[in-house]
């Protein structure tokens, strides 16, 4: 440790969980055990609405241990919307941000601490191997954080990250952003403060899938996109440009050859089916993509202005729900009763 005084501080675990009954009776000891690194601990799990025992897990533990809390979200919204969750309902002066599975390990916190007693409010921890990953995976990883970081106002770690420290200013800024349909840590990278990161070993998921399916991890690359770039919007307008300007420059070399007597295409009266065809189809679908382009950002404005809340819990351990939520003036966290008589969201 180079600087400054030894900070003991308090220490929030945040962990978004989706179908981890299996993993978190292993990684619940291993948090645990980081208690001798700060003055006090909690570790709080959401529970993305798992389809197995992943609650009922968190509630045997938490009846043992009043510093295992737990929040279950009332739909499954994604790791994203539950690390949010768990980060507004956490009161350390740090929070460690870390998947449910195992692979990210717990013990390596002593180092992410010592980054953030040198004065950094975010500390990256960033894959320096995955283990057990096929190379589509890492190759779309791959490319998923080449065109964030060509394309995009943020810059994310080439190797990407989702385990990290964040003080509790960050936190308390973090949270109190109303965004939705974005990427939590494109907006962590976004936020400023003092970043910096920290290479680790990914370990191999010790049971069960990855839940990042196809279709939610392009989810995430279009959201992550679009949330922090217009060059979508600049490459329709663009595109349509060349377009229009293509048809013009066509049109006066038409106008041309017919005063010239066929000087430039020769005699056309009879032609020109073939290029109309594919004139008329070409245009038309640039134009239905480039409405789909504005579409994507138009109904993200929206959700915004719908101000629905980014997500709800059904249902908690150790944590008051109603002192939970401090992220903004709406509702965030649906109390139990008001869930059973009229409905979460209600
Ligand atoms: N997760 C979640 N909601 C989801 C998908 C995943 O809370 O809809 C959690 C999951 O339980 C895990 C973390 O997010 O703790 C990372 O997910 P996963 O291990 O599936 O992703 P990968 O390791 O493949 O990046
Ligand atoms: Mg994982």
């Amino acid at each position: 440790m180079a600087s400054s005084v030894e900070r003991i501080p308090r220490l929030s675990f945040v962990l978004p969980a989706y179908g981890e009954a299996d993993n978190l009776p292993k990684l619940l000891p291993r948090l645990l055990a980081q208690a001798e690194l700060c003055d006090e601990l909690e570790i709080i799990v959401v529970d993305d609405h798992s389809h197995d025992r992943t609650f009922a897990v968190l509630k045997e533990w938490g009846a043992k241990d009043p510093r295992i809390k737990a929040l279950r979200l009332a739909r499954n919204s994604g790791s994203h919307m539950a690390i949010l969750c768990g980060l507004s309902a956490a009161t350390g002066d740090v929070a460690v941000v870390l998947a449910a599975d195992g692979q990210d390990p717990p013990e390596f916190t002593a180092e992410l601490l010592d980054a953030w007693r040198k004065g950094h409010h975010v500390v990256w921890a960033v894959r320096s191997a995955r283990e057990g990953e096929t190379a589509t995976t890492r190759l779309f990883s791959r490319l998923y954080y080449a065109t964030m970081n060509r394309w995009s106002s943020v810059r994310l770690p080439p190797a990407g990250a989702d385990f990290l420290l964040l003080d509790r200013r960050v936190v308390k800024a973090l949270v109190e952003i109303p965004e939705r349909n974005t990427s939590l840590l494109a907006l962590i990278t976004w936020l400023g403060f003092s970043q910096t990161e920290l290479p680790y070993v990914k370990e191999a998921r010790a049971s069960g899938r990855s839940k990042w399916t196809f279709r939610k991890k392009v989810r995430l690359a279009i959201d992550s996109l679009l949330g922090f770039s217009t060059a979508p919007l600049r490459l329709a307008t663009s595109v349509g440009l060349c377009f229009g300007g293509a048809g013009f420059l066509y049109a006066g070399a038409l106008f041309v050859n017919k005063v010239s007597g066929g000087a430039l295409f020769g005699d056309t009266s009879t032609e020109g089916w073939n290029a109309l065809m594919i004139v008329v189809l070409v245009s038309s679908g640039m134009t239905m993509t480039m409405l789909g382009v504005v579409g994507e950002y138009l109904w993200r404005a929206l959700e915004e202005v719908r101000g629905r809340p980014r997500f709800l819990a059904e249902d908690e351990v150790n944590i008051v729900l109603d002192q939970a939520p401090r992220a903004s003036s709406r509702p965030l966290l649906a109390r139990s009763s008001d869930t059973k008589a009229s409905g979460v969201g209600a």
